[in-house]
């Protein structure tokens, strides 16, 4: 059965594309058909290919990776495709496992926002608060009582808007979440549920971290070279470019693994769960550095864009020249972002129920469970689910 199992590391090393042409199965030749090869399928397709069960995975896009898929581009930079991704966890169980398929290079995110002329850093900090009152203060007590001067009691905190503004009052509100954040969602922030911004991080240091996880760290030879080393393993068959809608008829699995969007699967049923789109400008520049940091945030409403990333601070790349990617966020294309907001978690709540009805299909990830996910959550969940399924089958077993 494995003979015409091509691997990820074999196509790769043939040069053939991860997309070869779709061969018919006979019915049940796999134990798992997995759609999608982001983290949360990946990490299912090694885990059950080591305990020996036969794996196919598809995935619509040209290749592996879902949206952390970085690649070199014309010009020799590693870019990531579909926006900047930065590994970060608390987790240690998570940082070991993904350990298995990647060596790190330590890496710290910073990020500034484009306020007038000023570049100031994000979360606000005690230089942010400096920087945009041109004030001196010189300690975290100082900070931490400006900051409490500025805060604006909220009666009922229902969205967004209350919550940031109760803690930092309306001018930085305004400054900094007003405009990002309708840029962002298509939403006023009065709009969106208050879930979305529970805390607003500010800081009464000058730390400048963007995240302050225990591990910070991204992949020495990128996502996609994790992805095909995670993905190398003769139980496991992989075709891009292909919908799992393709693979229906040829029951090709007595069970199925759904990490894209679940209402597509029950093809709008209840109507279509919303979704934030983006879409990325890529652009290859004639210097060395463009910017001060590897994201530059841009809250004005009056510039389309909501940040620009640069790639080179995130991959430690050298290179003459540079690339840099302007993002844009939209109402149509891809699913990006789940939309936080109490109707949809209803709505979704309705294509759950029916999910639970199907032994037969399991749904993970970002879009199959329509929520937003760090990397390493997905990976959290995708190994949890892992661990329910060998429980289960150990049961059946034992019984
Ligand atoms: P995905 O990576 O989206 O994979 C799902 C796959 O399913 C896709 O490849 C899709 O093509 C495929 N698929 C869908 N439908 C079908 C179908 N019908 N047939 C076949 N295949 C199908 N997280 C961090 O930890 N740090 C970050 O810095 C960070 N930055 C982000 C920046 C952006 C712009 C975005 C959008 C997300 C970011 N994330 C970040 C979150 C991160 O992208 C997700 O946690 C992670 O990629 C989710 O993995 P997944 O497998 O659930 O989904």
């Amino acid at each position: 059965l494995v003979d015409d199992v091509v691997t990820a590391r074999q196509s790769l090393e043939l040069g053939l594309p991860l997309s070869a042409p779709h061969v018919a199965q006979p019915s049940h030749s796999y134990d798992y058909l997995i759609v999608g090869a982001g983290f949360a399928g990946a990490v299912l397709a090694e885990r059950l290919a080591t305990i020996g069960k036969r794996v196919f995975l598809c995935d619509r896009r040209p290749h592996i990776g879902g949206n952390t898929y970085d690649c070199f581009n014309e010009a020799g930079i590693l870019v990531h495709k579909y926006g900047p991704h930065i590994f970060h966890t608390n987790s240690e169980a998570v940082f070991s496992y993904l350990s298995r398929f990647t060596s790190w290079r330590p890496y710290e995110h910073r990020v500034l926002a484009k306020v007038g002329d000023m570049l100031l850093p994000i979360p606000i900090n005690r230089t942010t608060l400096n920087g945009l009152y041109g004030l001196e203060l010189t300690d975290e007590a100082m900070a931490a009582s400006f900051l409490a001067s500025k805060a604006e009691p909220v009666e009922h905190i229902r969205s967004s808007r209350d919550v940031v503004v109760s803690q930092v009052g309306e001018h930085l509100y305004r400054t900094f979440f007003e405009g990002y954040t309708r840029k962002q969602w298509g939403l006023d922030p009065s709009e969106l549920d208050k879930s979305v911004t529970a805390r607003v991080p500010t800081r009464t240091s000058t730390d400048d971290r963007y995240f302050l996880d225990i591990y910070q760290a991204m992949p020495a030879d990128g996502f996609t070279r994790l992805f095909e080393n995670m993905l190398d393993h003769p139980n496991i068959r992989i075709e891009t470019s292909l919908d799992y809608r393709e693979l229906l008829k040829e029951r090709i699995a007595p069970r199925t693994i759904f990490s894209g969007p679940i209402d597509h699967f029950f093809e709008h049923r209840f109507g279509p769960l919303p979704y934030r789109s983006l879409e990325f400008r890529h652009e290859t520049l004639d210097t060395e550095v463009f910017q001060p940091a590897a994201v530059v945030n841009y809250p004005s409403p009056d510039v389309p864009f909501t940040r620009i990333t640069e790639y080179k601070y995130l991959t430690g790349q050298v290179h003459p020249r540079t690339s840099i990617s302007y993002e844009y966020a939209k109402a149509d294309g891809d699913p990006y972002y789940p939309i936080p907001r109490p109707e949809n978690q209803a709505l979704y709540k309705k294509y759950e129920a029916l999910a639970r009805q199907r032994a037969d299909v399991i749904f993970v990830g970002r879009l199959g469970t329509y929520e937003y996910y760090n990397m390493d959550q997905v990976v959290g969940q995708a190994l949890s689910t892992f661990r329910k399924l060998n429980n289960s089958a150990a049961n059946e077993k034992a019984a």
